[in-house]
Formats: C-alpha cells, sequence, structure tokens
C-alpha cells in the first residue's frame, strides 16, 4: 500500500499521529428507514508528516458534499454572534478600519460576522460555497459570493471587488482540502498593506486536553502555530502576531500580512511557539504518546459502561453533538451500553446516532425514565450543564465525562 501524501510538502505520509479506525461522517444522524440499510464508514487515521509537521487527515468525503448544502447556520449560535461582534470591534481598533476600508470574509456562513462591519458602514464582501446559506446572508444585507476560495477565484474576486484591507478565516482553514491553494487564495484577495486573521484550533491544546472527539473527516488539518506559519509562508503571508483564544477547547488567532512587508513579528508569536517546542510539536517524536492517551481514555469510558450494564443501572447520554460520534464509534459504544441520547435540538428527535444507532429523544425523557448515569457528551460545556441536570439527582442519577479522562461526579 502507498502511503498518502502531505497536502503541504507532498512528503509520503509514514507516521502514525493517532489511528481511531472507521467512523461514519459525524454528521450524518440517521432516519428510522436508514437503519437497516448499509451505512459508509471511513478511516479516522491522522498521520503527523515527517517533513514539515503538519498533522493531517486524507481527505475522504469531497469538500462538496460537505459544504454545498450546509445545514449549519452561525447565527443560531448566541454566544458565537457575540464572538464575531467583538472580533469585528477589535479589528476595527486594531487597523484603524473606517468607511474607505474594505473588509472580506472567507466562509462568511449566513453573515453572522460581515452584519457587524456592515452595520459600522465599512464595505463588506463575504465568501461562502453553501447558496442556502448565502442566501440567508445577502437577506441580513451582507454582500455574498458563493463559491470555493483557492489563488483562482481569490484573484478573480479581487478583480472585480477590489483588495482587501482585511481578510478574515475564522474556524474554516483547518476545514479546507487544499490548504495551500486555500492560502494562496487568501494572498490574492489582501492588498499589499493588508492583513489576513485566521482563527484555528490549537493542536497544543488538542494535545493537552485530550480532546480526540474534534477529531472528525470534516477537520482535515490540525495546526500548530509552527504548521500555520508553513502554509502561510508557502502563499507569501507571513505571521506577525498571535492571540490565544478560549474558544473550541483552545484555538490560535493569527494576524498576518504579505510577506514583503511583514516586518518582525511580536513577541506573542515566539511565545507561543516556544510553548510549542516545549511541548515537543517541533519535533516527529514530539508527536508521540497522544495515541496511547487515547486508547487509555478509550479502556477507562468502555469499562466503566461495562461495569455500569453488568450493575444493572441504565445509562443514557447528555447531547448528541457531531463531535460524539467520534468518541462513541471509536469506543464501539452501542444501544446496549448507552440506551438513549437526549439533545435539545428539535431537528434530531426521533433520529439516531451514526454508526452506534442510539436513539435522540427531547431532553424531557430523562425525567420520564431516570436513568441512573447520564453522560455529559459535550464534555467541555460540563459545569452549564450540570446546573442544566440538577433536577436529576433528585432519583440519584451519577454525571460523567469521558474527556479529557473518565469523571464521575
Ligand atoms: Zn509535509
Amino acid at each position: 500500500m502507498t502511503a498518502p501524501l502531505c497536502r503541504l510538502c507532498s512528503a509520503e505520509l509514514r507516521r502514525t499521529f493517532v489511528d481511531l479506525g472507521m467512523s461514519p461522517p459525524c454528521e450524518s444522524y440517521l432516519a428510522a428507514d436508514q437503519l437497516d440499510a448499509g451505512e459508509t464508514f471511513y478511516p479516522l487515521h491522522v498521520r503527523v508528516c515527517e517533513q514539515c509537521l503538519l498533522v493531517q487527515l486524507p481527505v475522504h468525503v469531497s469538500a462538496e458534499d460537505i459544504f454545498s448544502d450546509y445545514a449549519y447556520f452561525s447565527s443560531y449560535s448566541d454566544s458565537w454572534v457575540r464572538h464575531a461582534r467583538d472580533f469585528v470591534d477589535l479589528a476595527q481598533a486594531r487597523l484603524g478600519l473606517d468607511r474607505d476600508s474594505f473588509v472580506v470574509e472567507v466562509a462568511s456562513n449566513d453573515g453572522y460576522l460581515l452584519q457587524h462591519s456592515v452595520a459600522k458602514g465599512i464595505r463588506s464582501l463575504g465568501i461562502e460555497p453553501a447558496a442556502n446559506v448565502a442566501e440567508a446572508a445577502v437577506a441580513r444585507g451582507v454582500p455574498t459570493e458563493v463559491l470555493f476560495l483557492g489563488e483562482e477565484t481569490g484573484r478573480k474576486v479581487a478583480e472585480i471587488h477590489g483588495r482587501a484591507d482585511l481578510v478574515v478565516a475564522n474556524n474554516v482553514f483547518a476545514h479546507v482540502p487544499d490548504i495551500v491553494d486555500f492560502a494562496r487564495g487568501l494572498r490574492a484577495l489582501v492588498a499589499e498593506d493588508g492583513h489576513v486573521t485566521i482563527e484555528i484550533p490549537h493542536l497544543l491544546r488538542l494535545i493537552e486536553g485530550n480532546e480526540y472527539d474534534t477529531i472528525y473527516h470534516e477537520h482535515f488539518s490540525y495546526l500548530s502555530l509552527l504548521t500555520t506559519q508553513r502554509v502561510l509562508a508557502e502563499a507569501g503571508l507571513t505571521v506577525v502576531d498571535v492571540q490565544e483564544l478560549s474558544s473550541h477547547g483552545g484555538s490560535l488567532r493569527t494576524w498576518s500580512a504579505p510577506t514583503e512587508r511583514a516586518g518582525a513579528p511580536t513577541g506573542a508569536v515566539a511565545k507561543v511557539l516556544a510553548d510549542e517546542a516545549a511541548a515537543g510539536l517541533d519535533t516527529v517524536d514530539g508527536h508521540a504518546g497522544f495515541a496511547e492517551r487515547v486508547s487509555r481514555a478509550r479502556d477507562d469510558f468502555v469499562e466503566f459502561l461495562v461495569g455500569e450494564r453488568r450493575a444493572g443501572r441504565r445509562v443514557a447520554a447528555y447531547g448528541a453533538p457531531g463531535k460524539g460520534n467520534t468518541l462513541l464509534n471509536h469506543c464501539g459504544v452501542r444501544g446496549d451500553l448507552i440506551s438513549f441520547a437526549v439533545d435539545r435540538n428539535p431537528h434530531k428527535h426521533g433520529r439516531f446516532l451514526p454508526g452506534t444507532h442510539i436513539p435522540i429523544s427531547p431532553v424531557e425523557r430523562l425525567a420520564d425514565e431516570r436513568p441512573d448515569t447520564i453522560v455529559v457528551m459535550p464534555w467541555n460545556l460540563r459545569t452549564e450543564i450540570t446546573h442544566q441536570l440538577e433536577y436529576t439527582r433528585e432519583w440519584g442519577a451519577r454525571l460523567v465525562v469521558a474527556l479529557p479522562h473518565l469523571e464521575v461526579f
């Protein structure tokens, strides 16, 4: 078998970062009439490139399939809209954006972010591949081009609209299959004295927090600041500053500029690079050890669930987020170990988790059936959810998280 090739430097990918086995795409929830049909599973085998250190998952599901009719509207999340508004305020102050400025956002979704720059009178343009989502943006007054960004499309947009003082790519960089072509698209869009800002989940936090449930098929690259710099350098962009954010379990926001005019980076860049080096992320061997910790977390979780079953205790899951599916499929958990899941999203009710076929019900089912044990799937929202589930203590329910390590509380 030939090894897949690195999407940054084209070297053969021979080194495993973590192999989570086979899993269905994590957002492919099933209807009842699909349960007896076949289901497609794809490998979740993450590699680290020995040449450039980019941690990556080969593309199994095409970007067109994932993004063309995307069901996720960012504006449904209040905290996300707030995050976007704060970002626009910060960018305006930092770069001195005014009515003569031009801002482009890539993967602009339903205009959740650019609505704030439009409101400030700053000329704004969204680029969004999903036509149905772009329509929602246009309806709220955010001009949007429906396309995938690459070098060629970036040039076309710049010819029509001019080049931007600020190009924003928040939480899309890790999700594009051809990351170098995408970065070149960013370079084509930005003015010579402009800036590109990118938000990415930070590989360092993923490793430290054992956040392996953030690995799924649509998440192609797992980036450090070091590898982000390398990708951007291929496109003629240099990172000049970085901020560490708490979103998505720990993210980086990088600020870059065209290399010819970038100047010296801030001390924050050196600091994050030093943190990464201290964790070993500047060498291939420094990436070892994660797979073993993931296996241990799985062993503990499965052992716990089997123990609950043997003791005659019934287990339910709270929350049916896409990322929970990586965990459940990797652990081989089925309906015999977790009877049902509940979720607040009505679109998921009556459907089944991909691969594991665990049924999803409204939250009220907890009070009706009083399970003995409740696994909190979005473990990063543990404090908030523990408050919401206070009433389950009435019948003595125990709450559990599987990550960063198994904990009953
Ligand atoms: Zn490489």
